[in-house]
C-alpha cells in the first residue's frame, strides 16, 4: 500500500460535512471552525449559491486550457477590480499562493531586469523554490541559489527599509499582515515608507495578499488602511473558498506580452466561477463590514477575558499571544470545546473565519477561552 508521504502533523477527527462555520465528523460531532483550514473559507462553508454555482457550471464544462475564450476570466476582472477598487489594473490567474508570488517575482523581474529581491523576517510567502527563499532562506534548486538573491529586513523598521532597498533592488515582498509570521500588521509609516524608497529605486512593491487580502482585514487589501498602492497583490486563500485559486493584480505599469506568464489550470471555468461567486456572496451579503464589526466584537469580548500577554491583528485576521506556548489551551479548544482555531509560532493562538461569521458563534469561542484561560491562570 503507498504510504502518504508524512509531512503534516494531523489531528485524528474526519470532518464530512460542512456548512457555514461548523464542520461535522465521521461520528456527528459538531466543531466550530474558527480557522477556515488557514484563512480559505471566506464566505462560509456550502454557501449555498456557491454550491449551485459551481455544481451548474460542472454541469456545462468543468475545464478547458486557456487557449480558448473563457468568458468567466473577465467576468471575474471585472467583479474583482469593482470590489477591490483596483479597477485599471490587470488579473493573472493561478492556483495557489506560492504561485502568485512566484509570477509577481518572476514579472517584477522581467518588468526591471534586476534579480535581488527584500523580504521580511517572519514572513510567510509559500513552497514554490522562489517564494520559499523569500520565506527563510533556504536555497532548492541547485545550481540556481534563489536564497542568495534575498535579503531579509526585520519588518516594521523604516530606517532598515530605506537603506536596505536600493538602485539593484529587484523587488520588495510583504504581507500587509503577517500571518504565519505572528499576526503583525505593518505600519502605515514602514508600507509608506516602502512605497516611496521603491519609486526612488524602481524596485517593484509585491503586496502579498493570500493571507490577508480578500477582505479579511476589514479592507480588501490590508494595505489600502495605509493608503498606499502596491505594483504586484498576490491572492489566493479566501478567493475560492475552498476551490483552488491564485492570482496577481498587475497595476498598469507592466505591459503584457504572449509568453510572459503562463499556465494549465489557472483560470480554469470552475475556479473562475467558484472565485466570482465568492465576490456576489461577499457584495450582497456585506461581508467586508461583517469583518470589521464582528473583528472589534472579538477583539472586545478577548480584552476583557484578559490573561495575554499581545493582541494583534486586523477584522476577522486576530492573533493572541500569550506567554505560554499555547498547545495545550489549542487542543483543550478543540477537543473539549469543539472548536478548531490555529497557531502561529509557540504562544500565538491564530483565528483566521468566516467573514460571514456572527455573534453566537464568537460568542461560543469567548465563553470557551474564559474557561480555559481561568483554569490557566
Ligand atoms: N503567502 C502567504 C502570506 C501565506 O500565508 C501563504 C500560505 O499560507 C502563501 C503565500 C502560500 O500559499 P499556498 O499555500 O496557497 O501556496
Amino acid at each position: 500500500m503507498a504510504q502518504l508521504f508524512d509531512v503534516y502533523p494531523l489531528y485524528d477527527i474526519e470532518p464530512v460535512r460542512a456548512q457555514g462555520s461548523y464542520l461535522w465528523d465521521a461520528n456527528g460531532t459538531r466543531y466550530l471552525d474558527l480557522y477556515g483550514g488557514h484563512a480559505v473559507i471566506s464566505v462560509g462553508h456550502t454557501h449555498p449559491r456557491y454550491v449551485q454555482a459551481l455544481t451548474n457550471q460542472l454541469n456545462k464544462i468543468s475545464f478547458y486550457s486557456n487557449s480558448v475564450h473563457i468568458p468567466q476570466q473577465q467576468e471575474l476582472a471585472d467583479k474583482l477590480g469593482a470590489t477591490s477598487g483596483h479597477s485599471d489594473y490587470a488579473l493573472f490567474l493561478c492556483n495557489s499562493g506560492a504561485e502568485a508570488n512566484e509570477n509577481a517575482l518572476k514579472l517584477a523581474s522581467f518588468h526591471n531586469g534586476r534579480t535581488k529581491v527584500v523580504a521580511f523576517t517572519k514572513a510567510f510567502h509559500g513552497r514554490t523554490a522562489g517564494a520559499v527563499a523569500a520565506t527563510d532562506n533556504r536555497s532548492i534548486v541547485a545550481p540556481i541559489n534563489y536564497s542568495q538573491h534575498v535579503q531579509f529586513l526585520p519588518y516594521n523598521d523604516v530606517e532598515a527599509a530605506l537603506t536596505g532597498i536600493t538602485d539593484e533592488t529587484c523587488a520588495v515582498i510583504i504581507e500587509g499582515i503577517q500571518g504565519v509570521g505572528g499576526i503583525h500588521v505593518a505600519t502605515d509609516a514602514f508600507l509608506q515608507a516602502l512605497r516611496r524608497r521603491c519609486d526612488e529605486t524602481g524596485a517593484v512593491l509585491i503586496l502579498d495578499g493570500v493571507q490577508c487580502g480578500y477582505g479579511r482585514s476589514g479592507k480588501f487589501f490590508s494595505h489600502q488602511f495605509s493608503g498606499i498602492g502596491a505594483d504586484i497583490i498576490s491572492m489566493a486563500k479566501g478567493m475560492g473558498n475552498g476551490f483552488p485559486i491564485g492570482g496577481i493584480l498587475i497595476s498598469p505599469k507592466f505591459k503584457a506580452s504572449y509568453g510572459l506568464l503562463g499556465t494549465t489550470f489557472g483560470g480554469n471555468h470552475l475556479a473562475c466561477i467558484a472565485a466570482i461567486a465568492v465576490l456576489d456572496i461577499m457584495n450582497d451579503e456585506g461581508l467586508i463590514e461583517n469583518a470589521i464589526r464582528m473583528g472589534d466584537y472579538f477583539m472586545d469580548g478577548i480584552r476583557q477575558i484578559g490573561g495575554y500577554k499581545d493582541l494583534r491583528g486586523r477584522g476577522l485576521m486576530i492573533g493572541i499571544e500569550y506567554d505560554f506556548p499555547v498547545d495545550a489551551l489549542r487542543k483543550s479548544l478543540l477537543f473539549t470545546h469543539k472548536q478548531f482555531t490555529g497557531v502561529a509560532g509557540k504562544n500565538i493562538i491564530r483565528l483566521l473565519p468566516s467573514l460571514a461569521i456572527g455573534v453566537d458563534e464568537a460568542d461560543q469561542f469567548l465563553e470557551a477561552l474564559q474557561k480555559e484561560v481561568r483554569q490557566t491562570a
